[in-house]
């Protein structure tokens, strides 16, 4: 043994710990400090050899180690030789850092995300034979292979995205142009700005006045100020109708910001403490959700509740001014506003102002229809968008806007946010989903991705997100439904994304059927989506169709909301307007006749209408509930049947039972197995949520319990709210709040009472159903509870249909014939 031996081990002990110290630390190190070190360790390990330690082994070995992969990645990068970190324990597990031999080229080091790229890339690779048969999204998965990307065709040119460095300088101007401007600035810059004056004189001289602007230009926000500033608000109220919930939340928040900006600045004015919060002068009122009072000038509704409004006072004297908003978007409700307030404007010449606000070229049409109302076009300030289309159809869009967003973000410079069109909310999480697992594996290599969504049941502080400026260093991409289409601008979008298709209600007045059904959306819409992406400046929009379906397969306009949907609630609201020949009512455009008579003959089977079409009391009891007439007749049932409370739960539970379950990719029989304990005997999905609401709020509305039962919290909340609001309504109808949740065969008579149109009974093959009246074919819906061959009922009454690859019916709950023919003997006298 060497004389010294146990001083050499203090010592070297000594430097292993400050080498430990080092690793802890993971300091940069030079290459030369390690080899150095790494040859002492040689040294000592042949002089002690067997002496030495496992422990202190073990740390030579890792410095070895470290040091051969530090020269192997030397070989390949300039960067070690100035400095590395020596990797954690962990990091030196062979299966975690490899190093692998490459053809031509030099040992290279690959890290797991590059491991599983290569992979992806022999996958995608091997798949490329059968890709035009492809349908099912697990096969896609994403890579940057250029094989993989998509090849995009635009006129004549191939996609480059131009000129970085120009886009780069362009957006740093952009970035201190914006922080500089203070919100009153931005107000000026707006393209309305300009024409402020011409548009108050107009409002002043004339009764109605067509406004048409760019989206984005101003004009929800702006005009209700102008005339707000010229004194409306001194002899009434201005109110701004919005097809979307959504909408009226975001508008009145940025507006009321904007009033609390401009009225600081105004000197000597006087206002309420709180005047100037949201509900003090601005406000909005949507259903169930009304937010505004006393103090309130300006208010921002969806344009149902401006027609409940005119229900309750016909001449709307509250109001100076309405501004129709978004009126290209030809809503049901909206047409029917412009037919109310066009008698409303000639019986109120003198006090009352009109604006048509629409975004699309067809002013003229509603110039014509509010007796020749002059239009002041706002010119937009609007940049060259150059438009790609695929040059072959596309089987999956969802996957295809991953890739191109991907595709984006890795290759253009970091301004300019991305904004892709799809059709709803499950279509969005599930690209969110797929989107963030992709980022994952890319990890350090591709900058930041910020993902938010926008879709209309969104939560506002969610929704808010959409506008929090992007970061520096970061790219936000904006997956939304068409409310982005013109509802809602958000600044800063260079590329628009857009899978061609939208989500519309159809009724079938044959069937007397509604459905959801995803269809290719109109040219119109296109080229509103197109242009979302030059707003600021130039800008690229990604067409997930061809040229040829754009031409060939689209429609030019979006048919208007009237011609296609169950006309049962505008007849109910304009025979409670004591408008009788609603067939000759003077709509823009007048809808089909067969839709009407169903619409009057639905009235009449739910007892709303007498057999001379008069409105009865029921009917007028129907009106006053801010719900569909089949739920508010179930409810009028439910005050029979002593089970108020238990179908104001369902009713609530039901508007939004979609959002409801949580069904995590990784827990689903845990979560189904949570789900089935709620499961009633003979019961079906109508019981489930009543039990399960019943449960959470046994649970004194814990959101611990919500979570452990994999259960949406928000969506409770929200429940929660519809069921107090309904409750309170329940007054008005007069309906007292009776309960006896252990009747359910009294629940499920009242749901009878209200949907025993939706009968369905089970087909010969036990599996399909076929609804009683019309004979069509459905199917339960995966998500019920009576989806299970052993639960499925012989007779079944459905809450809608929902066409996906098939006819499904969703929510659905076993009952009895008699029920059917005590509540409807009138409807189903001529069957069984
Ligand atoms: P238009 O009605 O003509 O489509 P808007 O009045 O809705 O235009 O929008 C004008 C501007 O206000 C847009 O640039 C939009 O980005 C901005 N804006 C609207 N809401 C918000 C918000 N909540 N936060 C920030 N900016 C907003």
């Amino acid at each position: 043994m060497p004389p010294k031996r146990e001083a050499t081990e203090d010592l070297a002990s000594l430097r292993l710990k400050s080498r430990y110290s080092y690793l802890e630390k993971r300091e940069q190190l030079k290459l030369a400090e390690l080899q150095r070190d790494v040859e002492e360790d040689n040294e000592e390990i042949a002089k002690y050899g067997s002496n030495l330690s496992k422990r202190e082994l073990h740390e030579m070995e890792r410095r070895r180690q470290t040091l051969q992969l530090a020269l192997q990645r030397a070989k390949i990068d300039d960067s070690v030789n100035t400095g590395f970190f020596i990797p954690d324990e962990a990091n030196l597990n062979e299966s975690k850092l490899e190093v692998l031999n490459k053809k031509n080229k030099s040992d290279v080091y690959k890290s797991e995300v590059q491991l599983w790229e290569e992979e992806q890339t022999a996958k995608a690779r091997a798949a490329q034979t059968q890709r035009p048969g492809r349908e099912r999204e697990d096969d896609y998965e994403f890579v940057f292979d250029e094989q993989q990307q998509i090849k995009w065709t635009s006129d004549g040119k191939d996609l480059n995205f131009m000129d970085p460095d120009k886009q780069q300088l362009q957006a740093q101007l952009d970035e201190a142009e914006r922080k500089a401007k203070t919100i009153q600035e931005t107000r000026a810059s707006l393209p309305v700005a300009q024409h402020r004056d011409t548009i108050i004189n107009a409002v002043k001289e004339h009764r109605i006045l067509v406004l048409m602007g760019e989206t984005g230009s101003g004009k929800s926000t702006q005009t209700p100020q102008y005339l707000r500033d010229s004194g409306y608000c001194k002899t009434g109220k201005i109110v701004v109708s919005q097809p979307r919930r959504v909408a009226c939340l975001n508008l009145a928040a940025r507006v009321s910001e904007e009033v609390a900006s401009s009225s600081n600045s105004e000197a000597g004015k006087k206002y309420k403490p709180g005047a100037h919060r949201l509900g003090g002068i601005v406000g909005y009122n949507i259903r169930f959700d009304n937010k505004s009072g006393p103090d309130t000038e300006i208010i921002f509704e969806t344009e149902g509740m401006l027609l409940r409004e005119i229900l309750a006072d016909p001449l709307l004297s509250e109001y100076s001014c309405v501004i129709l908003d978004e009126a290209h978007e030809r809503t049901t409700d909206g047409d029917t506003l412009m037919a109310l307030l066009k008698d409303l404007s000639r019986a109120r010449p003198d006090d009352f102002r009109l604006v048509i606000s629409s975004a699309t070229l067809n002013a003229q049409k509603f110039s014509a229809y509010f007796d020749d109302a002059p239009i002041l076009a706002v010119a937009g300030r609007t940049f060259e968008v150059e438009r790609f289309y695929l040059p072959s159809p596309e089987a999956n869009y969802l996957s295809a806007t991953v890739t191109t967003i991907f595709t984006i973000h890795l290759a253009a410079p970091l301004d300019g946010d991305i904004l892709c069109f799809l059709t709803g909310s499950d279509e969005i999480l599930a690209a969110m989903e797929n989107i963030q697992e992709t980022s994952r594996k890319l990890g350090s290599r591709m900058k930041e991705l910020i993902v938010r969504p926008l879709y209309s049941q969104l939560d506002p502080d969610e929704q808010a997100l959409v506008f929090v400026p992007t970061p520096k260093g970061a790219r936000k991409v904006i997956l939304a439904t068409n409310i982005a289409e013109t509802s809602l601008t958000v600044d800063g979008v260079s590329y628009v994304i857009d899978c061609g298709y939208t989500k519309e209600n159809q009724y079938n007045a044959t069937t007397d059927m509604s459905q959801l059904v995803v269809v290719p959306c109109s040219r119109a819409s296109v080229n509103q989506r197109a242009g979302r992406a030059g707003r600021q400046r130039k800008g690229s929009a990604f067409h997930l169709f061809t040229k040829f379906s754009y031409f060939n397969e689209m429609e030019e306009e979006t048919v208007p909301e009237i011609m296609r949907v169950d006309l049962t609630p505008l007849c109910l609201l304009l025979k409670s307007l004591q408008i009788n020949d609603v067939l000759n009512f003077g709509f823009m455009d007048p809808p089909p006749p067969a839709t009407l008579a169903k619409a009057l003959e639905n009235l009449y089977a739910l007892g709303a209408l007498n057999d001379t079409g008069a409105l009865t009391s029921v009917g007028r009891k129907l009106i006053e509930m801010p719900i569909d007439a089949k739920l508010a007749r179930a409810i009028l049932a439910a005050d029979e049947f002593k089970v108020v409370d238990e179908v104001l739960v369902i009713a609530a539970m039901l508007s939004e039972s979609a959002t409801l379950f949580l069904r995590p990719k990784d827990k689903k029989v845990h979560a189904d197995a949570a789900r089935n304990r709620f499961v009633q005997e003979s019961g079906g999905d109508h019981m489930l949520l009543l039990s399960v609401f019943n449960a959470w709020r046994d649970a004194e509305y814990d959101p611990i319990f919500a979570k452990e039962n994999f259960l949406q919290q928000r969506t409770l909340n929200r429940c929660r709210d519809v069921y107090e609001q309904l409750g309170a309504l329940c007054d008005r109808i007069e309906v007292q709040r009776s309960s006896n949740p252990g009747d359910h065969v009294g629940i499920k008579k009242a749901l009878v009472a209200g949907y025993f149109q939706n009968a369905a009974r089970m087909a010969r093959d036990g599996q399909s159903y076929r609804t009683i009246k019309t004979g069509q074919t459905v199917a339960i819906h995966p998500s019920s509870c009576l989806h299970e061959p052993t639960r499925r009922p012989k007779l079944m009454l459905f809450h809608e249909l929902v066409l996906t690859s098939r006819e499904f019916a969703r929510n659905c709950m076993p009952i009895e014939s008699e029920w059917l023919m005590s509540a409807a003997p009138h409807y189903y006298k001529k069957e069984d």
